[in-house]
Protein backbone atom coordinates (compact mmCIF):
# COMPACT_ATOMS: atom_id res chain seq x y z
CA UNK A 1 0.00 0.00 0.00
CA UNK A 2 1.84 3.21 -1.08
CA UNK A 3 0.55 5.58 1.94
CA UNK A 4 3.00 5.59 4.65
CA UNK A 5 1.92 2.98 7.83
CA UNK A 6 2.64 5.24 10.34
CA UNK A 7 1.86 8.82 10.62
CA UNK A 8 3.03 9.50 14.20
CA UNK A 9 3.84 12.99 14.81
CA UNK A 10 7.57 14.30 14.91
CA UNK A 11 7.43 16.16 18.33
CA UNK A 12 9.97 19.37 18.94
CA UNK A 13 12.14 18.68 22.04
CA UNK A 14 10.95 22.03 22.54
CA UNK A 15 7.18 20.91 22.96
CA UNK A 16 4.70 22.71 25.42
CA UNK A 17 4.22 21.42 28.69
CA UNK A 18 0.28 22.42 27.62
CA UNK A 19 -1.41 20.06 30.12
CA UNK A 20 -1.23 17.90 32.88
CA UNK A 21 -2.34 13.80 33.01
CA UNK A 22 -4.13 14.72 36.62
CA UNK A 23 -3.98 16.92 39.53
CA UNK A 24 -1.32 16.87 41.61
CA UNK A 25 -2.30 15.08 45.46
CA UNK A 26 -4.46 12.51 46.47
CA UNK A 27 -1.62 10.04 46.05
CA UNK A 28 -1.55 6.67 47.79
CA UNK A 29 0.92 6.40 50.65
CA UNK A 30 3.83 4.23 49.61
CA UNK A 31 3.99 0.97 51.01
CA UNK A 32 7.23 -0.50 52.87
CA UNK A 33 9.83 -1.27 50.19
CA UNK A 34 9.94 -4.77 49.15
CA UNK A 35 12.57 -6.46 46.82
CA UNK A 36 13.16 -6.13 43.33
CA UNK A 37 12.57 -8.34 41.06
CA UNK A 38 15.16 -10.55 40.42
CA UNK A 39 15.66 -10.43 36.67
CA UNK A 40 14.49 -7.80 34.48
CA UNK A 41 12.54 -8.01 31.24
CA UNK A 42 14.67 -7.69 28.59
CA UNK A 43 14.75 -4.09 27.45
CA UNK A 44 12.50 -3.42 24.23
CA UNK A 45 13.94 -2.15 21.63
CA UNK A 46 13.14 1.40 19.83
CA UNK A 47 10.00 0.65 17.19
CA UNK A 48 11.44 2.74 13.74
CA UNK A 49 9.49 5.65 12.73
CA UNK A 50 7.91 6.07 15.95
CA UNK A 51 8.76 9.68 17.55
CA UNK A 52 10.10 10.14 20.79
CA UNK A 53 6.85 11.14 22.14
CA UNK A 54 4.13 9.03 20.78
CA UNK A 55 0.77 11.23 19.96
CA UNK A 56 -0.81 8.97 18.15
CA UNK A 57 -1.16 5.92 16.10
CA UNK A 58 -1.71 5.21 12.18
CA UNK A 59 -4.56 7.42 10.81
CA UNK A 60 -5.05 4.40 8.21
CA UNK A 61 -6.63 2.03 10.18
CA UNK A 62 -10.29 2.00 12.43
CA UNK A 63 -9.07 1.55 15.85
CA UNK A 64 -7.73 3.80 18.73
CA UNK A 65 -6.44 3.30 22.28
CA UNK A 66 -8.00 4.24 25.44
CA UNK A 67 -5.08 4.99 28.17
CA UNK A 68 -5.65 5.45 31.93
CA UNK A 69 -4.41 6.98 34.31
CA UNK A 70 -3.69 4.08 36.99
CA UNK A 71 -5.02 5.70 40.29
CA UNK A 72 -8.12 5.87 42.67
CA UNK A 73 -10.10 2.94 44.23
CA UNK A 74 -10.51 -0.63 43.04
CA UNK A 75 -13.51 -0.44 42.57
CA UNK A 76 -13.41 2.04 40.39
CA UNK A 77 -10.54 0.49 38.36
CA UNK A 78 -12.61 -3.05 38.46
CA UNK A 79 -15.89 -0.92 36.98
CA UNK A 80 -13.73 0.59 34.08
CA UNK A 81 -12.36 -2.56 33.21
CA UNK A 82 -15.23 -4.54 33.58
CA UNK A 83 -17.55 -1.91 31.30
CA UNK A 84 -14.61 -1.83 28.38
CA UNK A 85 -14.74 -5.72 28.58
CA UNK A 86 -17.98 -6.05 28.34
CA UNK A 87 -18.17 -3.70 25.40
CA UNK A 88 -15.14 -5.60 23.48
CA UNK A 89 -12.56 -2.97 24.60
CA UNK A 90 -9.01 -3.71 25.23
CA UNK A 91 -7.92 -0.35 27.26
CA UNK A 92 -4.12 0.41 28.89
CA UNK A 93 -3.55 1.29 32.38
CA UNK A 94 -0.47 3.83 32.76
CA UNK A 95 -0.55 2.72 36.83
CA UNK A 96 1.15 4.93 39.55
CA UNK A 97 3.49 2.97 41.77
CA UNK A 98 2.04 4.00 44.92
CA UNK A 99 -1.04 2.91 43.63
CA UNK A 100 0.22 -0.26 42.85
CA UNK A 101 2.19 -0.54 46.46
CA UNK A 102 -1.49 0.02 47.65
CA UNK A 103 -3.85 -2.24 45.36
CA UNK A 104 -1.09 -4.78 43.67
CA UNK A 105 -3.79 -6.85 43.16
CA UNK A 106 -5.16 -4.63 40.23
CA UNK A 107 -1.98 -5.36 38.54
CA UNK A 108 -3.04 -9.11 37.28
CA UNK A 109 -6.59 -7.72 37.37
CA UNK A 110 -5.46 -5.29 34.29
CA UNK A 111 -3.88 -8.09 32.78
CA UNK A 112 -5.87 -11.25 33.12
CA UNK A 113 -8.79 -8.93 31.48
CA UNK A 114 -6.31 -8.86 28.14
CA UNK A 115 -5.82 -5.29 28.57
CA UNK A 116 -1.99 -3.75 28.77
CA UNK A 117 -0.21 -2.32 31.46
CA UNK A 118 2.77 0.41 31.61
CA UNK A 119 4.20 3.05 34.04
CA UNK A 120 3.07 6.48 35.53
CA UNK A 121 5.85 7.12 37.32
CA UNK A 122 5.93 6.18 41.35
CA UNK A 123 4.19 9.27 43.05
CA UNK A 124 2.95 11.25 40.06
CA UNK A 125 4.71 14.58 40.85
CA UNK A 126 5.50 16.99 38.15
CA UNK A 127 8.48 15.29 36.94
CA UNK A 128 9.62 17.77 34.42
CA UNK A 129 10.57 19.91 37.07
CA UNK A 130 12.53 17.38 39.00
CA UNK A 131 16.37 17.14 39.08
CA UNK A 132 18.07 13.90 37.16
CA UNK A 133 17.95 12.04 39.85
CA UNK A 134 14.90 12.40 41.15
CA UNK A 135 13.24 12.32 37.98
CA UNK A 136 15.15 8.80 37.20
CA UNK A 137 13.62 6.94 40.43
CA UNK A 138 10.31 8.06 39.50
CA UNK A 139 10.44 6.46 36.24
CA UNK A 140 12.77 3.08 37.97
CA UNK A 141 11.17 2.57 41.05
CA UNK A 142 7.50 1.87 39.42
CA UNK A 143 9.16 -0.19 36.41
CA UNK A 144 10.48 -2.24 39.48
CA UNK A 145 7.16 -2.81 41.00
CA UNK A 146 5.58 -3.79 37.42
CA UNK A 147 8.04 -6.45 37.17
CA UNK A 148 7.77 -7.36 40.62
CA UNK A 149 4.07 -7.85 40.03
CA UNK A 150 4.13 -9.15 36.38
CA UNK A 151 7.80 -9.97 35.42
CA UNK A 152 7.58 -7.13 33.05
CA UNK A 153 8.36 -3.41 33.43
CA UNK A 154 5.69 -3.22 30.37
CA UNK A 155 6.58 -1.17 26.90
CA UNK A 156 5.26 2.29 27.76
CA UNK A 157 5.92 4.82 30.00
CA UNK A 158 3.64 8.08 30.47
CA UNK A 159 5.35 11.14 32.12
CA UNK A 160 3.26 12.75 35.07
CA UNK A 161 1.75 16.52 35.07
CA UNK A 162 2.06 16.97 31.65
CA UNK A 163 1.39 15.87 28.12
CA UNK A 164 4.60 16.69 26.67
CA UNK A 165 7.59 15.69 28.59
CA UNK A 166 11.47 17.45 28.14
CA UNK A 167 14.24 15.85 26.83
CA UNK A 168 15.64 14.74 30.09
CA UNK A 169 12.81 12.48 31.11
CA UNK A 170 12.50 11.06 27.15
CA UNK A 171 16.49 10.26 28.09
CA UNK A 172 15.93 9.02 31.46
CA UNK A 173 13.33 6.62 30.20
CA UNK A 174 15.28 5.33 27.45
CA UNK A 175 17.93 4.61 30.03
CA UNK A 176 15.20 3.00 31.93
CA UNK A 177 13.54 0.69 28.81
CA UNK A 178 11.02 2.70 27.22
CA UNK A 179 12.15 3.84 23.95
CA UNK A 180 9.36 5.91 23.55
CA UNK A 181 6.92 7.85 25.53
CA UNK A 182 3.24 7.44 25.60
CA UNK A 183 1.88 10.95 25.15
CA UNK A 184 -2.05 11.44 23.93
CA UNK A 185 -3.78 12.88 21.35
CA UNK A 186 -6.89 13.62 22.94
CA UNK A 187 -7.29 14.94 26.46
CA UNK A 188 -10.81 14.03 27.89
CA UNK A 189 -10.23 16.37 30.80
CA UNK A 190 -12.11 13.88 32.62
CA UNK A 191 -9.90 14.54 35.77
CA UNK A 192 -11.96 17.81 35.77
CA UNK A 193 -15.27 16.13 36.73
CA UNK A 194 -16.88 18.21 34.27
CA UNK A 195 -19.32 15.14 34.45
CA UNK A 196 -20.26 12.10 31.89
CA UNK A 197 -21.81 14.01 29.22
CA UNK A 198 -18.69 16.21 28.85
CA UNK A 199 -16.53 13.02 29.09
CA UNK A 200 -18.47 10.97 26.17
CA UNK A 201 -18.72 14.22 24.21
CA UNK A 202 -14.43 14.88 23.65
CA UNK A 203 -14.27 10.97 22.83
CA UNK A 204 -17.20 11.85 20.16
CA UNK A 205 -15.75 15.11 19.15
CA UNK A 206 -12.20 14.77 19.38
CA UNK A 207 -10.59 11.10 18.75
CA UNK A 208 -10.55 8.99 15.45
CA UNK A 209 -8.58 6.64 13.66
CA UNK A 210 -5.18 5.99 15.15
CA UNK A 211 -6.01 8.57 18.37
CA UNK A 212 -4.41 8.14 21.85
CA UNK A 213 -7.29 9.51 24.26
CA UNK A 214 -6.26 10.00 28.11
CA UNK A 215 -8.81 9.44 30.52
CA UNK A 216 -8.34 8.56 34.52
CA UNK A 217 -9.59 5.81 36.43
CA UNK A 218 -10.50 6.75 40.18
CA UNK A 219 -13.07 9.36 38.59
CA UNK A 220 -17.01 8.51 39.43
CA UNK A 221 -17.58 10.39 36.00
CA UNK A 222 -15.40 8.52 33.93
CA UNK A 223 -16.72 5.55 35.09
CA UNK A 224 -20.53 5.87 34.03
CA UNK A 225 -19.09 7.73 30.69
CA UNK A 226 -17.43 4.69 29.20
CA UNK A 227 -20.64 2.40 27.97
CA UNK A 228 -21.48 5.46 25.92
CA UNK A 229 -17.76 6.06 24.53
CA UNK A 230 -17.69 2.49 23.59
CA UNK A 231 -21.18 2.36 21.82
CA UNK A 232 -20.39 5.41 20.13
CA UNK A 233 -16.82 3.58 18.96
CA UNK A 234 -18.98 0.94 17.87
CA UNK A 235 -21.25 2.84 16.04
CA UNK A 236 -18.45 4.49 14.39
CA UNK A 237 -16.96 1.24 13.19
CA UNK A 238 -13.72 2.31 15.65
CA UNK A 239 -12.03 -0.36 17.98
CA UNK A 240 -10.85 0.04 21.24
CA UNK A 241 -7.40 -1.26 21.10
CA UNK A 242 -4.13 -1.79 23.66
CA UNK A 243 -1.43 0.84 22.54
CA UNK A 244 0.89 -2.32 21.45
CA UNK A 245 -1.58 -2.79 19.25
CA UNK A 246 -2.25 0.40 17.72
CA UNK A 247 1.17 0.99 17.24
CA UNK A 248 2.23 -2.38 15.68
ZN1 LIG B 1 -1.59 11.02 35.31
Amino acid sequence: MPITRRTVLQLSATGALLTGCSPAGENAPAAAARPAAPSPSPTPTPTPNLPDQIEHGPRTRPQLALTFHGQGTPAEAEAVLAAAEKGGARVTVLAVGSWLDAHPQLAARVLGGGHELGNHTQTHGDIGAMDEAAASAEITECAARLRRLTGSQGRWFRPSQARLTTPQVVALARRAGYPHVLSYDVDTLDYTDPGPAAVRAAVAGQAGPGSVVSLHLGHAGTVAALPGILADLHRRGLRAVTTSELLT
